[in-house]
């Protein structure tokens, strides 16, 4: 994993390349690192382990110094060394001896101002640049379609080895075990590079620069400067400020223009009020609001001493319950709980939700709903 930090990094591209002056303007705030990223990079430690060790190469099992090593974090690594290893089994198909790359520091800046980045994974085999990133993180399903992260090492990939074999296509791959998610964009080496030259290298200028476009979108919430960016505050107040005019009854234009910015805007505001809370806990004095302790309830002391008392008392303390699936998982392993449980596993269909009309899942049609799903009536 890379210690140093690019201006412009491969993985918060998708922000720069919406909002370029998003770069310098975050570098006034701290970017603090997640919770999770000592559990990523402990995962691709691991996981580079694995697939040395699979490849053949001689080296040390990291496990005992990773903070946050577990069953879930061995399987997910074992499962991704085996699935760039049937990678590489289908590129001996066409290729006799491909090329198995991992963790590969990957120089992009031809088109990005001291762009660089990491590459988990790299196969070269006959005409075919493959890159494989692997992703533990659980929150968002990561899609490679034109990911701009993945472009970025595609081209650090292609300084390296264009010159060297004779490759026409680039094939992006995203491995996310903890949601059963592999998810590959492929696209023409010339799509790539005239993708690099009329879209990321202009754009990058501008972002290094600290010029371009402020624009909102899904990538604001990974960037620095979100809670107090006035572009934001502008973009989501606008909501707030919508004009009710007459008739008296919105139009359905109107209901879904709301419902398109209403995530944004329940997003922003949660940002802007944990950032308030936040500066308060540091000794901020708000003018117009205060801190004040909020609704708690009754809770033990210490467990164990009650459920001596409650024993002692004659009476059973413990409420015996299933675990559920994740902890389940999690004691049995994901190999045994799917050898014992398989066959007791349902999944039941999610709540219906009204979502954008560009996302991936098919749509419902009202004549298809389940009798669980059919709205309620007032009688009922
Ligand atoms: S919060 Fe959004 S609009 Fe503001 S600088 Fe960041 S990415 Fe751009």
């Amino acid at each position: 994993m890379p210690t140093q930090h690019a201006v412009l990094s491969a993985s918060s591209s998708n922000r720069w390349i919406h909002c370029p002056p998003s770069v310098r303007l975050s570098e006034h705030f701290e970017n603090k690192s997640s919770p999770y990223a000592q559990q990523g990079t402990d995962a691709h430690t691991l996981c580079e382990y694995k697939l040395n060790k699979f490849i053949g190469n001689d080296v040390t099992d990291p496990t005992s110094t990773l903070e946050f090593y577990d069953e879930e974090m061995e399987q997910c690594a074992e499962s991704y060394a085996t699935f760039v290893m049937e990678e590489v089994a289908k590129a001996k198909q066409t290729t006799v001896d491909p090329i198995v790359i991992v963790e590969q520091r990957l120089d992009f800046s031809r088109y990005v101002p001291d762009g660089f980045g990491t590459g988990d994974c790299l196969v070269i085999a006959d005409g075919t640049l493959s890159v494989i990133d692997m992703k533990y993180g659980l929150g968002i399903l990561v899609d490679a379609y034109q990911n701009p992260q993945m472009m970025c090492y595609a081209l650090g990939a292609l300084e390296l080895f264009d010159g060297i074999y004779d490759i026409q296509e680039v094939k992006m791959t995203i491995f996310q075990p903890r949601r059963e998610n592999v998810s590959t964009y492929t696209l023409l080496k010339e799509e790539l590079l005239q993708w690099a030259n009329d879209v990321l290298s202009p754009v990058a200028d501008l972002a290094f620069k600290g010029e371009g476009e402020y624009q909102c979108g899904k990538w604001c919430q990974w960037c620095p400067a979100k809670n107090s960016c006035r572009a934001r505050a502008d973009h989501n107040l606008k909501l707030a400020q919508y004009e009710f005019k007459p008739p008296e009854l919105l139009s359905d234009d109107e209901i879904e223009e709301i419902i398109g910015k209403v995530d944004d805007l329940v997003s922003w505001s949660n940002d802007i009020k944990d950032y308030a809370l936040k500066l308060a806990l540091s000794g901020k004095q708000w003018t117009h609001h205060k801190l004040v302790e909020g609704r708690s309830t009754r809770k033990y002391s210490n467990d164990n001493d009650v459920a001596a008392a409650v024993i002692k008392a004659g009476f059973d303390p413990y409420d015996k319950k299933l675990l559920g699936v994740t902890a389940m998982t999690k004691a049995l392993g994901k190999q045994k709980f799917n050898e014992i449980l398989g066959e007791y596993i349902v999944k039941p269909k999610g709540k219906l939700t009204l979502v954008d009309s560009s996302d991936k899942r098919q749509a419902v049609t009202v004549n298809n709903l389940n009798e669980e799903f059919k709205p309620l009536t007032e009688e009922q």
